[in-house]
């Protein structure tokens, strides 16, 4: 049984003729201990659906119009307001960006962790399981540093105190959304590589929310590519990567900054995500797809199953893209 599965999701926000979709029909399936990647620029839905699992948005002003978000096999959608609590920070526990405002400036770290733990693990609330638990994500003299204020730490250290909050209540699935964002390029490698050790360690599964396709090569089992509230590309990480399907993910791994070979100008994809609430007829990437034909702007491609589990919403998923994109996978 899959640890978490998607079906058909649909959220709505708004009234009248003013309702918008910012997540249409959205299926995903994660295993026990694998790393799925969502990845999209910012609009495309991705935290609104990530935040969806542990039914986190505010109903009103969402409405989960349809589908099921299956946990261990029961439908969150269903759940009473007691059992969201205990899946919430239980079950699936998550990592935001901007760890600064995440963190209570008025608290010492190591007050902020085993609060956490009093209300998830209350028989291990003490000193030392949150120097393990500050040890685990990589921290330093973690007896010392667990006396500290938030503001006493980098970017970078309190990424890994939030991870540790995160870890306390020992989650199946940990959700991280753009955990790398805020931070500088050197901590971002040393976050995702971090997020790698411990799903190995604590054998979790781990779904990552990114605008960055260059960082899901390291981390990722499997890549599901979303734009505009639908999923338009979605499969194995070395298929996805290495064979890019629809114009939109051959686009995003274009923009790819190469750190090796010649110094090439970067490439952009022109325009921007349509609002949920104002989107083209047809395929809803035409206006900005490179390889767009007329009827793409009549008709919205069905998500067509390739083989190997990869699977596509275009149907000219078959022509080359415009330069062979290539980006490392682990
Ligand atoms: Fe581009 Fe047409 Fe495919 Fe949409 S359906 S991605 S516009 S080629």
């Amino acid at each position: 049984m899959p640890l978490l599965e998607i079906k058909n999701l649909q959220i709505e926000f708004g009234s009248g003729a003013k309702v918008a979709r910012p997540v249409d029909g959205v299926s995903l399936r994660l295993e026990p201990g694998k790393t799925l990647c969502l990845v999209g620029e910012s609009g495309c839905g991705k935290s609104v659906t990530a935040l969806s699992i542990a039914k986190l948005l505010p109903s009103p002003p969402a409405r989960y119009v349809g589908g099921e978000i299956l946990l261990e096999g029961r439908d969150v959608l269903k759940m009473s307001a007691r059992e969201l609590r205990a899946i919430r920070g239980g079950l699936v526990s998550y990592v935001f960006q901007e760890p600064g405002a995440a963190l209570n400036p008025v608290f010492r770290i190591g007050a902020q962790i085993k609060e956490t733990l009093k209300y998830h693990r209350p028989a291990v609330a003490h000193d030392s399981e949150v120097i393990r638990l500050l040890k685990l994500v990589g921290i330093p003299a973690p007896d010392a540093r667990l006396r500290n204020y938030p503001h006493e730490l980098s970017g970078g250290m309190q990424q890994r105190v939030l991870l540790a909050m995160a870890l306390a209540s020992q989650p199946k699935l940990l959700v991280a959304d753009e955990p790398t964002t805020a931070l500088d390029v050197t901590i971002q490698a040393q976050i995702i590589e971090l997020l790698r050790d411990l799903r190995r360690q604590l054998g979790m599964a781990v779904l990552l929310i990114t605008h960055n396709l260059g960082l899901v090569g390291d981390l990722a089992d499997d890549v599901a590519v979303m734009y505009a509230g639908q999923i338009v590309e979605h499969g194995p990480v070395r298929g996805v990567l290495q064979h890019p399907r629809h114009p939109y993910t051959q686009a995003l791994i274009r923009s790819v900054p190469k750190i090796e070979g010649a110094a090439e100008r970067l490439t952009t994809i022109p325009g921007t995500v349509p609002l949920p609430g104002w989107l083209p007829g047809g395929c809803r990437f035409h206006p900005r797809c490179s390889k767009a034909q007329p009827d793409c702007s009549r008709r919205l491609p069905p998500l067509t199953e390739l083989a190997d589990g990869h699977s596509v919403r275009c149907p000219l998923w078959d022509t080359p893209p415009l330069a062979r994109p290539a980006l490392k996978h682990a």
